[in-house]
C-alpha cells in the first residue's frame, strides 16, 4: 500500500497520487470509465487487489481468481499506461469503451506493451470493469444480470 500522498500517482496522470488514483481507492466513484481505468491500473501497480475485485462487474466478483491477479500484479514491473481514446460522453452512458496501451516487463525482463479495448458498465454510480474472460450470459431481450435494470442486448453483452 502506497503511503506517500506526494508521490506522483502511478497511473502516470502527472498528479500526486492523493490528489488523482487515491481517492477512488480509498471508495469514491470514478466519474468516468476512463478514470477507473487509469485507478485499475494504479491498483496493478500497488497491489490493491481487493480493489481489483471490488471494481469488477459484481456478477462476475465471485469468478475472479485472486491468486492470479495478485501474482499477475506481484511480477509484473508496470512501466506505463496511455489512455487513447476515451467515449467523450462516457460520463452519461450506461455501457462504454477504454482503448488504452499498458507497458510492462515480466520477472526475466521481456517487456511488453499490449493495446487493449476494455468494456465497462454503469451501474447507479459506479463504473465497473467488465472482465471479457468470464463473460455475462442471458437471452438478447432479458434483464441483464449485471442488475443494471437494462436488457441484456444493450448491457453486458459480448
Ligand atoms: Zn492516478
Ligand atoms: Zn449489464
Amino acid at each position: 500500500m502506497p503511503t506517500d500522498p506526494t508521490a506522483p500517482c502511478p497511473c502516470g496522470d502527472n498528479s500526486h497520487y492523493a490528489d488523482c488514483c487515491q481517492p477512488l481507492h480509498l471508495g469514491q466513484p470514478a466519474p468516468t470509465a476512463g478514470r477507473l481505468m487509469r485507478s485499475r491500473y494504479s491498483a496493478y501497480v500497488l497491489g490493491l487487489i481487493d480493489y481489483l475485485v471490488a471494481t469488477t462487474l459484481p456478477a462476475q466478483q465471485s469468478q475472479l481468481d485472486r491468486q492470479a491477479m495478485e501474482q499477475w500484479s506481484r511480477e509484473s514491473r508496470w512501466l506505463g499506461l496511455q489512455v487513447t481514446e476515451e467515449d467523450p460522453t462516457s460520463g452519461n452512458a450506461a455501457r462504454t469503451q477504454v482503448a488504452f496501451v499498458v507497458r510492462w516487463a515480466e520477472g526475466n525482463g521481456s517487456e511488453h506493451s499490449h493495446l487493449e479495448c476494455s468494456d465497462f458498465c454503469r451501474l447507479g454510480e459506479r463504473w465497473y470493469f467488465i472482465d471479457p474472460n468470464h463473460p455475462v450470459t442471458a437471452r438478447r431481450n432479458d434483464p441483464c444480470p449485471c442488475g443494471s435494470g437494462r436488457k441484456f442486448k444493450q448491457c453486458c453483452r459480448y
